[in-house]
């Protein structure tokens, strides 16, 4: 077994683990970074504060490949262009269960990153109560290997290995079953409880919760920020004349022409009935007011077509705020603002589009 794990984990992983051990699992805590000088780059220290996991050190070589320094950020509240959703569960997995049981965890995983898929093995070590360190490393593309050692990489491709005290398999964290049911579960509850049902868009805790991200992600990097609140025109009277069956299929070819005129990383959000917002990462005023103009006249030129009876139009009104950028006045207002302020004043610029006539995208002022 032993000679398995050699076969399999980095080498670069084993001298780490064989440092991590030699140094006294508990003891390496004080200084980490002079015992594990030779890896430094690719190591991430962890320190648990409270209820947070935040990066005390953050190697240059996650820098170089992600692109931001993470030094001094909580895991947790990273934006999803960071650290997408689909890998953070696992993270907070192998942290929670790692410290719970205080023996090294070793996995591998295959991601989609820039220049195509990469395999990297990660190590993740506990030391003492409040601190993980990891260390990670890209790995070749799989060499010629035996039967066993095939099996063993195809399991620490799907669940991480607990490793005992002279490195081989204690344990695996997870049994393959519980781990590929988990994860459906996990995916089955996440829909629930972040999307809407009828057009399986953010619903209103999702969109605030995910605004809110971006919103900070903004502060940090001084960029801009804009929002949109929507709201269909006459709406009751499309339910009146036509159905509110007519009226449900309306509220799902809406979410379609939206989906058409915006880009693939804004954020858009039933927040009531047939009212929606949307939230656009890294755009300014005129950039807003163009994707508001062209979601206007998309879901103008749009048709319903309900299952039963006629074909029918739809309009809809537009309130834009922007936040943030370049401009030091707007930066240093982006500051105390957050998801709600920022919503209040679509809105209020949205109700003055209604009151001039509807079909139209007002800017909010000040
Ligand atoms: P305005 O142009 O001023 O926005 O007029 P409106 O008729 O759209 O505004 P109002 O807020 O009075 O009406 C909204 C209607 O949306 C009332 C409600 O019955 C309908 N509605 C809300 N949720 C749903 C839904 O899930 N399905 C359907 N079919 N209708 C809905
Ligand atoms: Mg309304
Ligand atoms: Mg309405």
């Amino acid at each position: 077994m032993q000679d398995l794990i050699a076969n399999v984990m980095d080498s670069r992983l084993l001298d780490l683990l064989g440092l991590w051990r030699s140094a006294g699992s508990g003891t390496v805590a004080a200084e980490p970074t002079r015992s594990f000088a030779a890896h430094l780059d690719n190591l991430l220290i962890i320190d648990i504060e409270g209820p947070g996991n935040r990066y005390s050190h953050y190697g240059a070589a996650f820098t170089r490949h992600f692109g931001s320094d993470l030094t001094g950020c909580v895991i947790d509240v990273l934006p999803a262009d960071i650290l997408p959703v689909e890998r953070r569960g696992m993270l907070e997995f192998e942290y929670t269960f790692a410290r719970r049981v205080k023996q090294p965890l070793w996995r591998s995983y295959t991601a989609l990153f820039e220049g195509g898929t990469e395999t990297w093995q990660r190590l993740v070590l506990p030391v003492g109560d409040d601190r993980l360190m990891v260390g990670a490393y890209p790995v070749k593309a799989a060499i010629a290997e035996d039967e066993a050692a095939a099996l063993l990489r195809l399991v620490i491709e799907r669940v991480p290995v607990v490793l005992d005290a002279a490195g081989g398999i204690a344990d695996l964290a997870l049994s393959l079953r519980a781990f590929c049911d988990t994860q459906q579960h996990v995916a089955e509850l996440e829909v629930l409880a972040t999307r809407d049902s009828l057009t399986g868009v953010a619903n209103p805790r999702h969109f605030r919760h995910l605004a809110g991200l971006e919103l900070d992600h903004a502060r940090r990097m001084g960029r801009s920020f804009s929002l949109l609140a929507l709201d269909i025109d006459h709406f009751k009277t499309i339910n009146d004349r036509w159905g509110h069956a007519a009226g449900d299929e309306a509220l799902k070819a809406f979410v379609g022409a939206c989906r058409v005129a915006l880009r693939e990383y804004d954020i858009l959000g039933r927040v009531g009935g047939e009212e929606f917002a949307v939230a656009l990462p890294n755009t300014g005023l005129d950039g807003a007011r163009i994707i508001a103009e062209r979601l206007r006249r998309q879901v103008e030129e749009m048709v319903v077509r309900p299952a039963k009876g006629e074909i029918f139009e739809l309009t809809v009104s537009i309130g834009v705020t922007s936040c943030g950028g370049v401009d030091a006045a707007a930066t240093e207002a982006i500051v105390t603002l957050d998801v709600p302020t920022l919503l209040a004043r679509a809105d209020a610029a949205l109700y003055r589009a209604k009151s001039a006539g509807r079909n139209r995208v007002v800017v909010a002022e000040g």
